[in-house]
């Protein structure tokens, strides 16, 4: 049995947990072990506190332990553990499907639970090309994704995704996937606040993969509305409303994938209030239970859902579906953050802090090494001079030097620094952030000099 002594003390040894995207030879030379949480902050084992400006993993938004969280968990726990949902089902689920469909953009009225991001990005995927096939136009297999762009780490994701290397490792991967250009243009778009000005005409990629493989080939295109972990890369001005009328015009299914960008991090529920745009599809995860238990969600239209009601009403109409999509106690987490985001007005907080988030980061501009600031609400991306030395890059650089010197921890994801604190910080957190980067900058650019 757990002992509070084996939740804090670090084990002899660190060797038999395989970490994730870790390199773990070197994590475990210098391991960093986080023991606790509370709000705004990190318990470290080596008994410091600091201020998480990361949410965790982009996940924690209405701040760790979250008292309403916590709460609904310890009931549940007690009263209903697990019940599947194949073929019988538990209140819950129903429950907040519901809520997710009052919260999400109109139209977007039915819910399919999955445990992860990756599962809700390779769900949709199948969702999309069933849909065709549904109403029998199964010649339309096509997915089509972006460059520097991350969907998880599932087959469908890692084909659609566009980080070279996720992607080479694991050898052949779904046939028939194309890539859009990625929209980064630091020629023309440097230091823009929210979305560029330069860029809507990438787009229109998208109509030359039509003219390429005809529109009766393709049966979804999935974008992050903003790409996250490859860089916090906002849309151009546009871009997201043109691919909509691009989908349109062709009879192809659009997937925002806002496992980040979804519940409150751009300021709105989602990123397609912000930008004005409704997909077919929504993928979710990461701040729907506020990290505190593994949950996923993809949202979608009623025609996409509608398609598939027909036949014998005692077919199961998607062959699909995990032992804990819609778990009881990740359905409880889940309610009691939504709860968090709208009663405490979480997501207005969010942006409400915006701007003073954004002047802050626009602050650091003119410091040695940063080439670009990118932020959309409380998501920003500080793009420094590549670099690589035997402490890693300029970026990985600057995030050590933020946890050892001043206590903040932020990530580093390749060149860039990325920010998505707690929507509950205050404006002296966000000070303590900016002045952390300042000066982690300054010293890793006088220690290269
Ligand atoms: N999609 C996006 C946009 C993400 O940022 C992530 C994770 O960072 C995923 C999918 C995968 O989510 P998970 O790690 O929960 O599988």
């Amino acid at each position: 049995m757990a002992s509070a002594d084996t939740l804090t003390t670090p084990p002899g040894s660190l060797d038999a947990f395989w970490m994730p995207f870790t390199p773990n030879r070197k994590f475990k030379q210098a391991p960093r072990l986080i023991v606790g949480s509370e709000g705004l902050h990190y318990d470290l084992a080596d008994g410091r506190r600091v201020l998480d400006a990361i949410a965790g993993l982009w996940c924690v938004n209405a701040g760790h332990r979250n008292p309403r969280v916590s709460a609904a968990m310890k009931a549940q726990i007690d009263v209903l553990d697990y019940a599947s949902n194949f073929q019988i089902g538990h209140p819950a689920a129903f429950t907040l499907a519901q809520r997710l469909t009052q919260m999400a953009p109109a139209g977007m009225d039915h819910v399919f639970f999955t445990n992860s991001g990756s599962e809700s990005v390779d769900t949709a995927l199948k969702i999309a090309v069933a849909y065709h096939r549904a109403r029998g136009d199964a010649g339309r297999y096509r997915l089509i994704g972006r460059e520097r762009s991350y969907h998880g780490v599932g087959f469908g994701g890692i084909s659609v995704g566009g980080i070279g290397r996720q992607r080479s490792t694991f050898g052949p991967l779904l046939n028939g996937v194309d890539h859009l250009p990625h929209t980064l243009d630091l020629a023309r778009n440097a230091f823009s606040r929210g979305e560029p000005a330069h860029g809507i005409d990438k787009a229109d990629a998208l109509e030359a993969l039509v003219a390429l493989h005809d529109a009766s080939t393709i049966a979804a295109v999935i974008v992050e509305p903003v790409a996250g972990s490859t860089g916090v890369l906002p849309p151009p001005r546009g871009y997201l409303k043109r691919l909509r009328e691009i989908c349109d015009r062709h009879g192809i299914l659009l997937i925002f994938d806002e496992v980040i960008t979804g519940f409150g991090r751009v300021g709105s529920n989602f990123a397609s209030d912000l930008f004005g745009v409704t997909p077919d599809l929504i993928t979710t995860a990461k701040g729907l239970t506020n990290g505190a238990v593994p949950m996923g969600a993809v949202l979608m239209r009623g025609a996409v859902h509608d398609a598939f009601m027909h036949g014998s009403v005692s077919a199961v109409e998607l062959s699909h579906g995990y032992t804990y999509s819609g778990h009881p106690l990740a359905c409880a987490a889940a309610m009691a953050t939504l709860d968090a985001y709208t009663e405490d007005g979480l997501i207005a907080r969010a942006a409400e802090l915006s701007p003073y988030f954004e002047d802050g980061l626009h602050s650091l501009r003119g410091l040695p090494g940063v080439i670009d600031v990118r932020n959309v609400g409380l998501l920003a991306g500080i793009e420094l001079q590549g670099w690589a030395s035997g402490l890693g890059t300029h970026a990985q650089a600057v995030a050590q030097h933020c946890l050892d010197e001043s206590g903040v921890l932020v990530r580093s994801v390749g060149d860039t620094i990325a920010l998505s604190p707690p929507f509950t910080l205050e404006r002296r957190h966000i000070d303590q952030i900016i002045d952390s980067l300042r000066a982690a900058i300054a010293q890793t650019a006088q220690a290269t000099d």
